[in-house]
């Protein structure tokens, strides 16, 4: 039977039926429970705890400090609280941010505002609810979603809108609340589970990658199952009607006027009600309201609230324009207007007066916005309100009051503004020092009446009267009593939530009772001063006039006071308004936010409503309450009444966005100083700087007025700026104060390789060591406008491409070049340019060399600005590189300065990478901070080179960088994950897991690289963890993939010999056992404890592994548990750089092994035994393009090591080059510098001598091919292995190829087969391996279907490799991967024609000369050098025994082609039997053979 009920009677039964912790508000004064309390108390079952508490008492405050410090582990967290108390402890509720709990909170007088106000509340849902029914359900919905999410929940409802048939209903019984709650959290957490399962029987729907745990799916998934459970719909918009051609208008309602519109419907309109407001749905919000086509709609924006509005734009029309890159409303509707609805009553009558009200105002040609409606007392006034145009402009004119009207919002009548703020007349009542003296007028009079009541109280209760009291008797005790509590609360410092409101009431009664006693002296002379009876929150409001020196006097005043004053200061300069920049330079307008900060003892805090609403409340709230002076200084661009809504919106976002107006709020009564100063805006958190370089008024003012810098100086930088700058925000506000005292050398850089950063960081160090005020920028960071404001400007460029800018230097050069006008004549400059002469060498080219540079100098010269030093050219090819001619450059810059020397100034030695192992903590660094810091996506520069010891790059999307940049963000940022996989071995439970965190981790594709492992791209920092974990669930892991240690170890594919590999999978195995990293940091850091991931993976796993990262410290002397290195020393240092071991099994030699620093080449007796290895030293890729000095080698032969000594021996060679490799050049640090600067013969002896023993001699071998073999091999056990060919390793789905699809399915058929595994090879390809003869055929027909099974190409494709380049390789000078297919493609032609489609060619392709895919061992490489630009190199050996030649270098596609195809013709024609195309080119004198890695660059055909 179904009964009434309230809705705080039903949200009650849903709480108390849930174990957990609750904490209700009370009403402070009556003390009296709430009936939340009431309803609560009377059900509590054991298992829920309740505390009550004060709201007077900042109840916010105390929950959050009991559930951070209990940890309160309660199924739920419940708060029960009401809207006032929620928005007055909005500084506290972002606390929350990061715990599941829910709060379920009244909304009094029906005023919606209060969600808007929360809109900024990251990481918040925020959930509506209108009356019983809907409470119920979305109160156990709340909790699930909490839960899930991990996220508070704030669930609103509005008792004035419940209406009585809505109320009948059965609760449901308590358990069955529980049960519920605890389906909806387990159906999503099973979601895996049954994706799996699903996954398995080859459900499609949910392969789907993008089903992850998002707000907007757990929310969805909550509402499918209430709706399964109660048959009630739920989503994040709801209509009770829909669009049809009746339709005039769709109201978008934030209030309960949407149950009074469906009551009572009214055909012309839709109602859309907003259920859920956090997340703000835009592809829910699309679907219900794109149905309106034509555009011939209008959309009425509704907000319930009994505020005034406070703008023309309501927050809810910034939410509906939040995402117009895909949802333009403007695109759907005719007009969109905003209204505020102050009451309404539910009866047909009103409504439809209200809905013809709406449809007048929207039918006007301009309709008036945020028009307040339903009180009745309004009613008339809008009628002529909407009769009226004029009116219009009036409402849109008081935008100026924009502000004002906030802070009528938050302080309601405790608001006091002491000046007569109107923009119109900025004169002597509006200044500061008006509000300022009037201020001190109200404090002189307070302290006289404080005083006199004093005396009267004291008086009245001492036998000693001071002073003649002679109120009426009969109210007398009365009136003491008040006078006594006013006197109180008057001296109270501290003031708390309801002091105000308890204060004021006081007051009035007061009054009342003294004007009533009107025969007494004492009540006449109180009067006197009955205004200062009450206390407000006074602010002074002023526009940003106040910021030229009209103000400053006050302002300098009102911070020396100590007084508890707001100030406010409003800025309308539009972000791209030139005449600002103008204005900064010529009328001195300074940045008040940074002078307060800089004096110290005050709240400032920046604020834009339309970038963020809730911190602008945030910050309103906080200023109040600091004890002490506090500027809030307010941004509203816009230039004249008729700027439209998107434009205010753009320009604010542009202005927050590109760094010009910062949000921030500083605190200096924080007792932690790392709170004092927080950005509020995260996308400029890391822009800080370069908001400071290029807007910072007070800096260019200093600069322009030395006497007030010094001033600044005097005021501000003495005790009240003594912060320890420990993190990163803090380094910020560094930064911010720092730009007081004015840059007198800005050093800029263009770099793409770091070289001329480095430069100029280097430079600056010695400007700052000679007392320079010097900073470093990147070039992109000067806006050439501001050039004029420049004292002295040193550039530093390096040279790109052909002669191009480097990318953080093109946006200034575009700008530069562009500008015709400019009078530099005060700026003092130099220019350096970084090139190579010979990059480019034919003579037509000889132009490019150093290009940026002379390009620069050119052009400051012209427009007149004075030279500091002549230009300055670095060339790659002087003796010491371009140290030489810098060397001889920077001494002019101190002659000119007058600072030749530079005194006691000790330079820093650059920060290498042995320094950052050193100061590592075995490979630590500040990797955990790093992951946890949300407000960037990339880690630092440390970290990133200790990271790649655990298996891990950071890369970022080139092919958006520039975009991304010109949008004002940083680049997207993701990293590189790369498996330990010793001997390409993955079980089909491996691979899916690699298939899986592709997808839900990584960019969908991975990669089986050069060196036999798998290799996930794309995945973002706050999945590094949970994709490290999932790799580790399968028993593999990324230690030492990457990184100064042994990589992975890799060994031939071998299919047909099942016993061989065997045995050299082993070595490979054990040599990677034995020289993995001891350090404990990896198991630390990834590993240790749960994480949110582990629902997924399985931690027991890597729990229960014997080999693997270690994770236990070993116990030293004194008990102290330490890491130790026993390969890598116990000083952290481990390499000089990467070590790599391969091992091949003639003829065969897919691993290269003669590119690695140690090659094994197994010797294998008749019966298939490996008996040893023959050993080679030395080889090695990397170079760099025209450094002579860097070469690639192939290794040389040591000798012959039984199979049993092979680990020791790898060992040995590798402690050598630990000892003698060197430290200070990395560009000269692999062991094939060692062994040359050493001899072979010499290095052979250390080894020996370690290890005991003498190499044998070198066993006969002989090697055929370095390729794979594609198709079908059975081996000699019976096993079935199939070689798929897969272009470069990249394992992906393209509509031709399904191919990543299909090696899932086979590694799922594997799975339930339990037979068969994969090999990768080193030649990027894949073996389907191990397969009994019964499981053939179904093999075979996957591959069909997935396209797996076609080896039919041309022997150029089946023996070509790439590495990865662009867009994810951050050192990628041109396309390889993309591009390799797409040229073998245009040659395949020739090779038709010629008849050679079937001859192997070795082709190798890299991005750069690091040489990731040993293109240096190919018949034929091509070497990225610039983009679409190429080194072509012939004359490697067939089977990777002979490194190739420089053929032509800077070549591009048409060159290549015109030099390639000739020669496979002449190939064709004349090759003798059998011969190779490389070894046909040497023969044919084509190129000549390089016989050594050191002779490499010698016999380099001339350039044509
Ligand atoms: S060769 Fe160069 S471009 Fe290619 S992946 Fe290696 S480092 Fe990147």
């Amino acid at each position: 039977m179904s009964s009434s009920i309230s809705q705080t009677e039903t949200i009650s039964h849903v709480v108390s039926s849930l174990p957990g912790t609750i904490f209700t508000t009370n009403p402070s004064k009556t003390v009296s429970p709430d009936s939340f309390t009431s309803y609560i108390s009377s059900s509590i079952p054991n298992n829920v705890k309740l505390f009550k508490l004060i709201e007077s008492n900042d109840p916010l405050d105390l929950i959050y400090d009991y559930i951070s410090s209990e940890r309160d582990e309660s199924f739920s967290l419940t708060v029960t609280t009401n809207s006032n108390i929620v928005l007055s402890s909005l500084p506290v509720l972002k606390k929350f941010s990061n715990f599941p709990i829910v709060f379920h909170v009244e909304l009094i007088d029906s005023n919606y505002q209060v969600l808007t106000s929360l809109k900024d509340l990251n990481n918040f849902i925020i959930l509506n609810t209108l009356n019983s029914i809907d409470s119920h359900d979305i109160s156990i919905a709340s909790y699930a979603i909490a839960k899930v999410l991990n996220k508070p929940v704030i669930h609103f409802f509005n008792p004035n809108s419940d209406t009585s048939s809505n109320n009948k209903f059965d609760l449901s019984p308590k358990p069955s609340v529980l049960n519920i709650t605890h389906q909806i959290i387990d159906s999503f957490s099973s979601s895996g589970k049954e994706n799996e399962q699903q996954e398995t029987s080859e459900n499609k729907d949910l392969e789907n990658p993008a089903l992850k745990k998002n707000d907007s799916i757990v929310i969805y998934t909550a509402f499918q199952i209430l709706k399964k459970k109660f048959n009630r719909s739920y989503s994040f918009f709801e209509s009770s009607a829909s669009i049809n051609s009746a339709t005039t208008d769709i109201f978008l309602i934030l209030g309960s006027l949407y149950s009074a519109l469906s009551n009572n419907f009214n055909k012309l309109i839709v109602p859309v009600f907003i259920r859920v407001y956090r997340p703000w749905s835009v592809d829910d919000l699309k679907k219900i309201l794109s149905s309106s086509f034509n555009n011939s709609l209008n959309l009425s924006l509704i907000t319930q609230s009994q505020w005034q509005a406070f703008s023309n734009y309501s927050p809810l029309l910034l939410d509906l324009f939040s995402n117009i890159e895909s949802f333009n409303p403007t695109d759907f509707f005719k007009k969109i207007v905003s209204y505020n609805l102050k009451s309404i009553k539910n009866d047909k009558n009103s409504t439809n007066e209200f809905v013809s009200q709406v449809i007048s105002n929207n039918n006007l040609p301009k309709p008036v916005q945020n028009l307040s409606l339903g009180s009745s007392s309004s009613t008339a006034s809008n009628k002529n309100q909407l009769s009226n145009l004029a009116v219009a402009e009036k409402v849109t004119s008081l935008e100026n009051l924009t502000y004002v009207k906030l802070l009528k919002q938050v302080f309601s009548d405790s608001l006091e503004v002491i000046n007569s703020f109107n923009l119109a007349e900025v004169g002597s009542i509006s200044t500061p020092e008006f509000g300022y003296g009037k201020f001190l007028r109200n404090e002189e009079n307070r302290k006289v009446l404080i005083n006199l009541i004093q005396s009267i109280v004291h008086s009245d209760s001492s036998a000693n009267n001071s002073i003649k009291v002679d109120f009426d008797s009969s109210t007398k005790q009365e009136l003491i009593q008040l006078l006594t509590r006013w006197l109180i609360l008057s001296i109270t410092k501290v003031r708390k939530f309801d002091f105000w409101s308890e204060i004021n009431d006081i007051s009035r009664k007061v009054i009342a009772l003294l004007n009533k006693d009107i025969f007494s002296s004492t009540a006449t002379k109180i009067l006197e001063y009955k205004h200062y009876f009450f206390f407000n929150y006074q602010w002074i409001i002023g526009s940003d006039l106040w910021a030229y020196d009209i103000g400053s006097s006050g302002l300098h005043n009102v911070l020396k006071s100590d007084k508890n004053i707001n100030l406010m200061i409003i800025d309308n300069t539009p972000f791209s308004s030139k005449k600002e920049q103008v204005e900064c330079l010529t009328q001195k307008k300074k940045d008040i936010g940074l002078y307060a900060m800089n004096y110290g003892g005050c709240y400032v805090a920046s604020i834009a409503i339309y970038a963020s609403y809730t911190q602008s409340l945030e910050s309103l709230i906080e200023a109040a309450n600091f004890q002490g002076p506090s500027i809030v200084l307010a941004y509203l661009p816009f230039e004249n009444e008729n700027v439209n809504t998107l434009d205010i919106l753009k320009e604010t976002k542009r202005a927050v966005d590109a760094g010009y107006w910062p949000l921030y709020h500083f605190d200096s009564s924080a007792i932690d100083d790392d709170q004092q100063f927080q950005l509020d805006s995260p996308k400029i958190k890391k822009d800080l700087e370069d908001f400071l370089d290029r807007n910072n008024k007070l800096t260019l003012l200093a600069k322009r007025n030395p006497v007030f810098k010094r001033s600044i100086a005097q005021n501000s930088l003495g005790e009240n700026v003594g912060y320890a700058l420990k993190d990163s925000t803090k380094n910020a506000f560094g930064d911010l104060l720092k730009g007081l005292s004015g840059p007198n050398l800005t050093i800029a850089f263009a770099s793409d390789g770091g070289n001329a950063e480095s430069l100029a960081r280097r430079l600056n160090n010695r400007a700052t060591g000679r007392n320079f005020g010097s900073k470093v920028i990147s070039m992109d960071e000067i806006s050439v406008d501001e050039l004029i404001s420049y004292e002295n400007l040193i550039l530093i460029s390096s040279t790109s491409g052909q002669g191009e800018f480097p990318q953080n230097g093109k946006a200034f050069w575009d700008q530069l070049k562009g500008s015709s006008n400019l009078d530099l004549n005060g700026l003092n400059f130099s220019v350096f340019g970084l090139g190579d002469s010979e990059y480019w060498p034919r003579k037509e080219d000889k132009k490019y060399y150093n290009k940026p540079a002379k390009d620069m100098y050119g052009k400051l010269k012209l427009f007149g600005a004075n030279e500091i030093a002549p230009l300055g050219l670095g060339d790659d090819q002087d003796a010491d590189g371009y140290q030489t001619g810098y060397n001889l450059w920077e001494p002019i810059i101190w002659e000119f300065f007058g600072v030749t020397n530079a005194g006691n100034y000790q330079e820093a030695a650059p920060i290498t990478n042995e320094d950052m192992k050193l100061a590592s903590d075995f490979l630590r660094g500040t990797i955990v901070e790093g992951l946890n810091d949300e407000s960037t996506g990339a880690i630092s520069a440390t970290d990133q080179q200790l990271t790649k010891f655990h298996g891990i790059y950071m890369q970022d999307d080139r092919d958006i960088r520039e975009q991304r940049k010109a949008e004002g963000l940083e680049p997207a940022y993701a990293f590189m994950i790369r498996a330990r996989l010793p001997g390409g071995t993955s079980t089909p439970e491996q691979w899916l897991k690699i298939d899986e965190l592709s997808d839900s981790r990584g960019n969908g594709t991975f990669k089986i690289t050069t060196r036999a492992t798998f290799q996930l791209h794309g995945v973002v920092k706050h999945d590094l963890k949970p994709a490290i974990r999932g790799i580790n669930s399968t028993l593999m892991d990324t230690l030492g993939a990457c990184g100064d240690v042994n990589r992975n170890v890799m060994v031939s594919a071998l299919p047909e010999n099942q016993k061989v590999h065997k045995q050299i999978a082993e070595t490979g195995t054990i040599i990677s056992e034995h020289l993995l990293p001891q350090t404990t940091a990896y198991h630390e850091i990834w590993l240790e404890g749960a994480d949110e991931s582990d629902k997924v993976n399985k931690p027991e796993v890597w729990q229960n592994r014997k080999d693997g990262p270690k994770k236990k410290k070993v116990m030293v002397a004194g008990n102290a548990l330490v890491d130790q290195e026993p390969f890598y020393g116990n000083n952290s240092l481990y390499l000089p750089r990467k070590f790599k071991v391969s091992i091949c099994v003639p003829p065969y030699n897919d691993v290269d092994v003669y590119s690695n620093d140690v090659g094994l080449i197994a010797i294998v007796d008749s019966k298939s035994n490996v008996l040893g290895y023959n050993v080679l030293v030395g080889g090695g890729m990397g170079t760099t393009h025209n450094n002579k000095k860097t070469y690639p080698r192939t290794g040389s032969s040591f000798g012959f090591v039984d199979y049993d000594d092979i680990k020791v021996v790898v060992e040995k060679i590798m402690l050598i080059q630990r000892d003698f490799g060197d430290r200070k050049n990395r560009k000269h640090a692999r062991l094939k510098y060692t062994i040359d600067d050493m001899g072979v013969d010499v290095y052979k002896s250390k080894v020996e001598e370690l290890w005991g023993k003498k190499f044998q001699k070198e066993r006969e071998f002989k090697i055929e091919s370095n390729i794979d073999h594609f198709g079908w091999t059975k081996d000699e056990t019976g096993l079935n292995h199939y070689t798929c060919f897969i272009e470069n390793g990249r394992v992906e789905d393209t509509v031709e190829l399904p191919q990543k699809t299909g090696l899932k399915k086979i590694a799922k058929y594997l799975l339930t087969a339990s037979s068969g595994s994969f090999r990768l090879t080193g030649n990027q390809h894949i073996i389907i391996s191990n397969i009994l003869d019964r499981d053939v055929s179904r093999v075979e027909k996957l591959m069909k279907k997935y396209k797996l099974d076609n080896s039919n190409f041309s022997g150029l494709r089946i023996s070509s490799a790439a590495c990865v380049a662009f867009p994810t390789c951050g050192l990628a000078m041109a396309e390889s991967e993309r591009y390799l297919p797409v040229i073998i493609t245009k040659l395949e032609e020739a090779l038709e024609e010629y008849g050679l489609r079937h001859d192997s060619i070795v082709m190798r392709m890299t991005g750069c000369p690091n040489g990731c895919s040993r293109p240096w061992l190919a018949e034929i490489a091509l070497v990225g050098k610039a983009y679409d630009t190429y080194n072509l190199l012939l004359g490697g050996g067939y089977h990777g025994q002979r490194l190739n030649k420089l053929y032509r270098s800077n070549v591009k596609e048409k060159e290549i082609l015109k030099i390639l195809k000739p020669l496979f013709k002449r190939w064709s024609l004349e090759r003798h039997q059998g011969e190779h195309f490389g070894d046909f080119l040497i023969r044919a004198k084509v190129i000549m053979p390089t016989t050594e890695g050191k002779y490499f660059h010698d016999d380099v055909p001339a350039e044509p």
